[in-house]
């Protein structure tokens, strides 16, 4: 191989796809910010996912941070989310200085355990719970909106690598009670550029964040709503999403395709394959688990395959926020130690991932890729 497989390649994804009419539409129409690409995106992507509302926004951390603040999470509140899903839900949770109580997650799927969620709740009672449905799986949603509706207690979906996944005819993002969603460009959906935004069903929530996006304005220049700040989608990003929505399914179906054969694949061999190939699953991340990582990673490398971890750092590990006594998480702990990304992404020739398969299969000592 003459150059390694990447793990992901905007090239390939936007292969194919005119960005340069959605583009000129936004020059030609000298109107740069909040204008009718913005306001069109967001009624498009809240069909998608079967929202009422979509809020787009500055990027996925600005959605779960004023999403948060939207539910009225303030400072010394706590929130409950799992630990493992790259401290994108505790930069959130830390910008407003509320108190993140981590819960460990299901060994199969390694996003938040129903269970222990609802052991915990026995003991606190959180102003919010995160659920990030991680590398594009949905988690128990539906099991967790429950425990947490009985409760009173709001949800908010981080599907930032989730775009389309679905369960029982629902879409990520309408289950909770708020949905956040990132458009960074290695995403299922993603910008040309930084993009975030936040979908639900609730008509207050939809004015609350339309207000905290723009400074706390209730209209021009009146600041009625605390926390506010400058977290706007751009007339640009909001035009290439418009272009690249009606592809996002086939994109996801391409995705979990890779995965599913990578499955198959590996079906024999000691180490641990995503549990879900259905339309739960939108193969943001294909994540292996293997003891012995770093060699595996190594041999990899040596014969063209890129790999990378997400993620290597357990949340309550982190050195600026890591506490002395932190919550054990066995689960969570045992699973940064494991985990290793293979590539999976739209574009990639079935030759590429003949090789990746090849490549796993010798490693285990194993010809008959
Ligand atoms: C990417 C990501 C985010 C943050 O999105 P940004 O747009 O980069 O701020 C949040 N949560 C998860 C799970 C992500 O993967």
């Amino acid at each position: 191989m003459d150059h390694a497989i990447p793990l992901f390649s905007a090239e390939r994804v936007n292969a194919g796809l005119d960005l340069n009419a959605p583009t000129q539409r936004v020059i030609a129409s000298h109107w740069y910010v909040l204008g009718n690409e913005v306001s069109s995106f967001e009624q498009e992507f809240a069909a998608y996912c079967c929202t009422s509302a979509c809020v787009s926004l500055a990027n996925g951390t600005d959605a779960l941070e004023l999403g948060l603040r939207a539910l009225d999470v303030g400072a010394g509140d706590p929130v409950m989310l799992a630990a493992n899903a790259g401290f994108y839900g505790s930069t959130a949770v830390h910008a407003i200085g509320a108190t993140p109580v981590y819960i460990d997650v299901d060994p199969e799927t390694l996003t938040m355990s129903a269970e222990t969620l609802r052991e915990e709740l026995r003991k606190v009672r959180p102003k919010a719970i995160i659920v990030t449905h991680l590398y594009g799986q949905l988690a128990d949603i539906e099991s967790i909106a429950a425990i947490a509706g009985e409760a009173k207690i709001p949800v908010v979906e981080d599907c930032a690598q989730s775009h389309g996944a679905a369960r029982g005819g629902r879409r990520a993002g309408s289950f909770g009670t708020i949905g956040c969603f990132s458009f960074y460009p290695t995403k299922n959906l993603g910008a040309l550029g930084d993009g975030g935004a936040v979908v639900t069903n609730s008509a207050e929530l939809d004015t609350r964040l339309r207000q905290l996006r723009q400074y706390g304005w209730r209209t021009k220049y009146h600041v009625d709503v605390s926390g506010g700040r400058n977290s706007r989608l751009d007339e640009m990003q909001a035009a290439i999403l418009r272009e690249k929505l009606p592809h996002l399914d086939r994109w996801n179906a391409e995705r979990r395709r890779i995965a599913r054969r990578y499955n198959e694949a590996f079906s024999d061999l000691p180490l641990r394959c995503p549990a879900s190939v259905g339309d739960d699953y939108v193969a943001h991340l294909y994540v292996l688990r293997i003891s012995g990582r770093d060699a595996f990673r190594a041999f990899l490398k040596e014969h063209g395959v890129t790999t990378d971890v997400h993620y290597p750092v357990p949340d309550h590990h982190q050195a600026a926020y890591a506490s002395p006594a932190g919550s054990r998480l066995p689960v969570t702990e045992a699973a940064c130690g494991e985990v290793v990304s293979l590539p999976c992404f739209p574009g990639m020739t079935d030759k590429e991932v003949e090789h990746v398969s090849h490549a796993v299969r010798l490693y285990f000592g194993e010809q008959n890729a």
